[in-house]
C-alpha cells in the first residue's frame, strides 16, 4: 500500500523526477521534492501536488552534491513526514565532452550528484525503513548503467556506479523487507538531455537535427523517447507489495537500446 506513505524524490522539480513525484501522489504518497529552479516555479509544483492529489507535499531545497544537505533534508522529512518509505535517487547532471576537454571539476560534480548522492540518501534512511520493516528505494539510473557512450566519462561511470550501489544496499537489506532497484531509461525528453545537445554538437560536429536522429534515437530500435510517465509508472509498481521480490534488479526502459 503506498497510501499515506511518504516518497521522498531527489532532483524532483523538473523531468523524470517531477513525473515520479507526481506519480506517487497520484496513489495518495505525501512526496518531498527537492531539486534547483526558481523559488516560484518550485512552490507552484509544490502546491499544484497538494492540490491535486490532496497529499502533503514538502519541498527541500538540499544541494544533492553536499552530504549535510541531503542528511538534513531526511531528517528533516521523518520528523515532519513521519517516515521516509519510500526514497527515490534521481537527481542527476551530465556533461559531454571527450577526456581530454573533461573539466575535473564537472567529473567531480558528477559523481557527487548521481552517485555519491544516492549513497548518502541511502545511508540515511536505511536506519528508519529497518526499524519500521518495510521500503523501498529505487535509483534512476540509466542505459549508461549497462552500456557506455563516447563523451560522457563521468556519467556512465557514475550511473554504472549506481547499478553496483544497487545491487551491494539490495543484498545488505534482504532480509529488512527493503527493496532496492534500478531503473535504466534510454533517452527520455526532458531538459537534460536538451541541455545535452550543443555539446554533443560540437563534440561530433553536428546539427541539432543530426544529434537528435543520429546519436540520440540511433541508439534506440523504437525510435521514440521513453516518456517521464512510462519511468514513473515503473517506479510507482516497484513499492507495490507485487514488486515485493524484485530487488537488486535493474531494469531496462529503453526502447531496445541495450538488447543490442
Ligand atoms: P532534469 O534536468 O529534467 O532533472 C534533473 C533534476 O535534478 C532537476 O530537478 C534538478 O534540479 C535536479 N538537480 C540537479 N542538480 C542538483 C543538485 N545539485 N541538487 C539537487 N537537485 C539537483 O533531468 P532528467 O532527464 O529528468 O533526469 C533525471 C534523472 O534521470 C537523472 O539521474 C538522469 O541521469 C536520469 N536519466 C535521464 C535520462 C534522459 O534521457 N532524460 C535517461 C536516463 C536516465
Amino acid at each position: 500500500m503506498i497510501r499515506e506513505k511518504t516518497a521522498l524524490v531527489t532532483g524532483s522539480t523538473s523531468g523524470i523526477g517531477l513525473a515520479i513525484a507526481r506519480a506517487f501522489a497520484a496513489q495518495g504518497a505525501n512526496v518531498v521534492i527537492n531539486g534547483l529552479g526558481a523559488p516560484e516555479d518550485v512552490e507552484d509544483e509544490r502546491s499544484r501536488i497538494e492540490h491535486e492529489f490532496g497529499v502533503a507535499a514538502h519541498y527541500a531545497n538540499a544541494d544533492m552534491s553536499k552530504p549535510a544537505d541531503i542528511i538534513d533534508m531526511i531528517a528533516t522529512a521523518e520528523r515532519e513526514l513521519g517516515s521516509v518509505d519510500i526514497l527515490v535517487n534521481n537527481a542527476g547532471v551530465q556533461h559531454v565532452a571527450p577526456i581530454e576537454d573533461f573539466p575535473p571539476e564537472k567529473w567531480d560534480a558528477i559523481i557527487s550528484i548521481n552517485l555519491s548522492a544516492a549513497f548518502h540518501a541511502i545511508r540515511a534512511v536505511a536506519p528508519g525503513m529497518k526499524k519500521r520493516g518495510w521500503g523501498r528505494i529505487i535509483n534512476t539510473a540509466s542505459a549508461h548503467a549497462v552500456v557506455a557512450s563516447p563523451f560522457k566519462s563521468a556519467y556512465v561511470a557514475a550511473k554504472h556506479g549506481v547499478a553496483g550501489l544497487t545491487k551491494t544496499a539490495a543484498l545488505e537489506f534482504a532480509r529488512s523487507r527493503i527493496t532496492v532497484n534500478a531503473i535504466a531509461p534510454g533517452y527520455v525528453w526532458t531538459p537534460l538531455v536538451e541541455r545535452q545537445i550543443p555539446g554533443t554538437m560540437e563534440a561530433r560536429g553536428m546539427t541539432r537535427e543530426q544529434v537528435i536522429h543520429d546519436v540520440l534515437l540511433e541508439a534506440q530500435p523504437t525510435k521514440e523517447f521513453v516518456t517521464s510517465e512510462q519511468v514513473a509508472a515503473l517506479a510507482v509498481f516497484l513499492a507495490t507489495d507485487d514488486a515485493a521480490s524484485i530487488t537488486g534488479a535493474i531494469l531496462s526502459m529503453d526502447g531496445g537500446w541495450t538488447a543490442h
